[in-house]
Formats: C-alpha cells, sequence, structure tokens
C-alpha cells in the first residue's frame, strides 16, 4: 500500500507540495475551502460578463523564472506565458515614462546615463538567473550553492533601496528602482529592501514579467491538471475547521499561515512551538480595485501601454514617503498603486473591443479605510480621464480579499512580514516542519516567501519525503 498524504489549501504551493508528494509515489488528496483552486492564482468575472479579472497575482516574473515549474510539462496542461513588448513602465509627472526593458542591452541603451550602472548591478545575475534563482528561492544557507554569486548578491542586497539607488544619477531611474523595491512591503530606507529591487529587475532581464494567457487561472489550471494525471485528488468547498475532520494520513501539509494552523491543529503541537507560531507577524494588506474598461487606459505617456505592469507613484521620495506611511500604520495621500493592463496583451480577458485593468496599494495590516478616491486621483494624475473609461469596477478591502482567501490575513499578500528576522526564520527556525513530524507548512509564510514560484510547496515536500524515507 503507497503512503497517504493530504495538502490543506490548493494554491500554487499547496499544489506545487502535491505535486512533488505524487511523483514520489504517494497517494494525495488536497482539500481547498473555495469553489475553485488556485488561492491567489484565480480568474474569476469579477465586475461584468465576460470579464476576466485576477483576483490575486497578474504578473509573473517569479513563476517564470521557477526551476520547479520549468521542470513540469505545464504547457502540455494549457499554459502559455505572454511577454509585453516591456516588462514596467514607470510614468512621471512631465508625460514622460520610464520603461525597462526585458533585453539587458536595450535597458543599458534606454537608460541613458545609468545604463551602465544598471547594467552593472544587473548583469552578474542576469547571466546566471538558474544558478542565482536557485539560491534565493529556497531557505537562506550559510552555505549557499553558488557562494561567489550569493555573496556579491549580499553585498548589495543587504542595502536599502534608498543606498541602491543613490547609485544612479538620474531621477528617472531612481523612481524605476523605487517602483521595484516597493513591491516589498518595506521602507525604501530599510535594509532588504533594495535586495527586493534587485529581485524584481533581475528576472525582467533574465526571464521575462510575463502574464499567462487567459489569466491566473490558466497557471492553476495546468498545476491541477498534471497533478490530477499523477493520480492526486482535488476536492473544492472542503474548508478545514479541525484537523480532526481528516482521515488517516502518513503526512499533512498545510498551505496556510501560522495563525490558521494554530486554530485548525494547535493542539497538535508543543508549547514552545506554538509560542513560536503566536509570535508570527503579518506584513501590510492591499486595497486592491478591478476594473472593467471601455478603452485602453489615457496615459500621457503612450509608452506606458508597452508594459503589462505600470507601477505608479512618481519620483523615488513620494513611493517611499507612501511606503514609509504605510509601515508606520498610516493611510498615504498619495499612494504607490501598482497597476497591471493584461487585456492589451491578452484580448481574452474582455469583450472584444473592452479592457480589463487591476490596481492595489499597500495599507496598514486590517485596514478599512476606502482608498479608492486616492488610488484612483493617482491613476489618473498619469493618464487623465482614466475615470471616464471605467464601465464597472470591483474593490476589495483587505478583509474583502480574506474572504475569498483565507491566508490572506488583514489583507497581507506575502503570507507574513518579511522584515530580516522573518526572512532567517520563516515562519520559525524549523521552516516547513512542525513539532508534529507528520505535519508540514507549505505556504508562502516558509521559505522563500511571497510570489508565485511554488517553491515553498517544492521544499516542504522535499523536506517531508527527507525525513519520511
Ligand atoms: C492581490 C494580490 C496580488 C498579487 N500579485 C502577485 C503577482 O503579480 N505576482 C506574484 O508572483 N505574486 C503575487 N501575489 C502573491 C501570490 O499570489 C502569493 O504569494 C501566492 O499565491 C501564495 O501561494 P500560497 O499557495 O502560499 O497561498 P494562496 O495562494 O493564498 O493559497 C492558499 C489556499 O489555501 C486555501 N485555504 C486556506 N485555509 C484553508 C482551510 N482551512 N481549508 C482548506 N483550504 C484552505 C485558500 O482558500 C487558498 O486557496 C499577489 C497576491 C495578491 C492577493
Amino acid at each position: 500500500m503507497s503512503r497517504r498524504a493530504c495538502v490543506i489549501g490548493a494554491g500554487p504551493n499547496g499544489l506545487a507540495a502535491a505535486i512533488v508528494l505524487a511523483q514520489a509515489g504517494l497517494r494525495v488528496d488536497v482539500f481547498e475551502a473555495e469553489p475553485t483552486a488556485g488561492g491567489a492564482v484565480r480568474t474569476l468575472e469579477l465586475t461584468l460578463p465576460g470579464f476576466r479579472h485576477d483576483f490575486g497575482s497578474a504578473v509573473y516574473p517569479l513563476g517564470a523564472g521557477s526551476r520547479f515549474f520549468a521542470s513540469l510539462p505545464l504547457s502540455e496542461y494549457g499554459l502559455e506565458w505572454i511577454h509585453s513588448s516591456a516588462p514596467v513602465a514607470h510614468p512621471l509627472d512631465d508625460g514622460t515614462a520610464v520603461v525597462l526593458e526585458g533585453d539587458l542591452g536595450d535597458a543599458r541603451r534606454s537608460l541613458g546615463e545609468d545604463g551602465k550602472s544598471w547594467s552593472e548591478l544587473m548583469r552578474p545575475f542576469v547571466e546566471r538567473w538558474h544558478d542565482f534563482a536557485s539560491d534565493v528561492l529556497r531557505p537562506v544557507s550559510l552555505i549557499p550553492k553558488h557562494p561567489l554569486l550569493m555573496a556579491r548578491f549580499g553585498i548589495n542586497a543587504l542595502r536599502s533601496a534608498s543606498t541602491i539607488a543613490g547609485r544612479f544619477r538620474s531621477e528617472r531611474t531612481r523612481a524605476l528602482f523605487a517602483g521595484l523595491a516597493a513591491h516589498s512591503t518595506l521602507g525604501l530606507e530599510e535594509v532588504l529592501s533594495g535586495a527586493f529591487g534587485m529581485l524584481m529587475a533581475i528576472p525582467a532581464h533574465a526571464v521575462g514579467w510575463p502574464i499567462p494567457r487567459g489569466g491566473a487561472q490558466s497557471l492553476t489550471n495546468a498545476l491541477c491538471g498534471y497533478l490530477a494525471k499523477l493520480g492526486g485528488k482535488i476536492s473544492t468547498s472542503s474548508r478545514l475547521e479541525r484537523i480532526e475532520q481528516l482521515s488517516d494520513y502518513d503526512l499533512q501539509m498545510f498551505d496556510v499561515t501560522p495563525r490558521q494552523l494554530l486554530a485548525i491543529a494547535g493542539e497538535r503541537f508543543t508549547q514552545p512551538f506554538r509560542r513560536q507560531l503566536q509570535r508570527f507577524r503579518y506584513g501590510p494588506g492591499v486595497f486592491k480595485v478591478d476594473y472593467a474598461l471601455s478603452s485602453p487606459i489615457p496615459w500621457r505617456a503612450g509608452e506606458c501601454l508597452r508594459a503589462a505592469t505600470v507601477h505608479v507613484g512618481g519620483a523615488f521620495d513620494e513611493v517611499a514617503a507612501s511606503e514609509k506611511a504605510v509601515r508606520a500604520g498610516l493611510h498615504p495621500e498619495r499612494p504607490f498603486v501598482l497597476l497591471v493592463q493584461p487585456s492589451l496583451f491578452d484580448p481574452s480577458r474582455g469583450p472584444s473591443g473592452k479592457q480589463t485593468a487591476w490596481a492595489y496599494c499597500h495599507v496598514p495590516n486590517g485596514s478599512t479605510e476606502n482608498m479608492l478616491p486616492r488610488l484612483e486621483s493617482q491613476i489618473e494624475r498619469f493618464a487623465p480621464g482614466f475615470r471616464d473609461c471605467v464601465v464597472a469596477r470591483k474593490v476589495f478591502s483587505p478583509a474583502d480579499l480574506e474572504t475569498k482567501d483565507a491566508n490572506l490575513v488583514g489583507g497581507d499578500i506575502g503570507g507574513g512580514a518579511l522584515d530580516a528576522s522573518q526572512f532567517l526564520f520563516r515562519p520559525t527556525w524549523r521552516h516547513y516542519a512542525t513539532s508534529d513530524p507528520g505535519i508540514y507548512l507549505c505556504s508562502s509564510s516558509t521559505p522563500p516567501g511571497g510570489g508565485v514560484h511554488g517553491m515553498c510547496g517544492y521544499h516542504a515536500a522535499r523536506a517531508a519525503l527527507a525525513k519520511f524515507s
């Protein structure tokens, strides 16, 4: 009889874990609370019939660059990456935009006086993306697989985004780097924020920032399809409230965050381990809006139409002030807005001639503030007439996000704060293991953290299999 494993939660990490376990010959059952699999990788008709919106994630630099996803036959199950002509654009108040070109040589030319510095900073990691990714998309190790490369990264990465941006002479390049670093939800003066900026820029040149044809759901469907081929079974609308609901499994793998794990299985753990989980901290939340649009966004800088992702927030100092306010528990007057306009590159997202867009800004965890006027003012600032193009919108407060995916605690999209201590010990020094030898965690609350790459699930399943064999 083959051994049996269950996975609670069918987000990308739960599905990745399930696939690794099924590949190893275990019989795998996945239980998912929502009516469809995918967690924050789902596409839903959130506004009007025919408009297909990505509920959570939308753009996949780490998905396209994931060694694990690349090892799976996902294209046979319908996954097709679409690359916009440039990965990201960042409009400025003078009516122009800084556009980050995908090709590093083109980026060097287009960034003018900063092109050389940009290229020198990124090139070592772009050229060795797979080596680099295999070290950064796993728990931090004292002995990395590529020590010289990682030492080189570490020198820059421990610096703040503000220090790294200090290398650039032009305000334009500094603004571009601010937008990349602000994905971290860290203040741009904080340690590790520079690493995030680089971790966003490097794949832009190495693998791109693609979107899946048909939306995020295509990635989830491909993972589910391959898991089914391996014999794995997924039960949707099956929320696990208490661990006693589960029948006997040799291994229980949880794609949930520490707070949920404590509620479901707290009494299975030792008291010290429970205390460690209770100390886990969540990061800022997001306030998100999905738009059905009558036309493309009327950017003043037409170059913005070349990029699926647009960073809306102006100069470095403004982006930094927005993120600093959120870290201090405040709501910025001029929030930094991350915006994606997928239908420009994938017509399947909406009815013919119509467009979709997705935008969010960071807010304090659990915020109830209505950020809609401020978020739209920021878009209008760089795209006058934007509001006139809105046919319908769906607003998600942090609490609304959590009702559709219980892992988005207080609107935190990263599975927990990613500051220095939770970067090293995520969620505890045991990483994937718990004090119960049959229970493992595999969500983005484990290394390497947030983002759709499946590597939390991959490493969690490998760690569990190593203990079992
Ligand atoms: C608005 C938003 C925008 C984002 N943008 C991007 C982006 O563009 N690119 C990117 O790479 N990343 C992005 N992310 C982050 C990325 O989506 C997450 O890091 C990733 O989905 C984490 O995967 P996961 O499997 O750990 O958790 P999730 O995707 O959250 O999946 C967890 C699953 O577990 C289920 N679950 C929870 N509790 C239970 C229970 N008790 N019983 C059964 N099932 C349960 C949930 O319903 C969910 O399906 C974004 C996230 C959000 C929300």
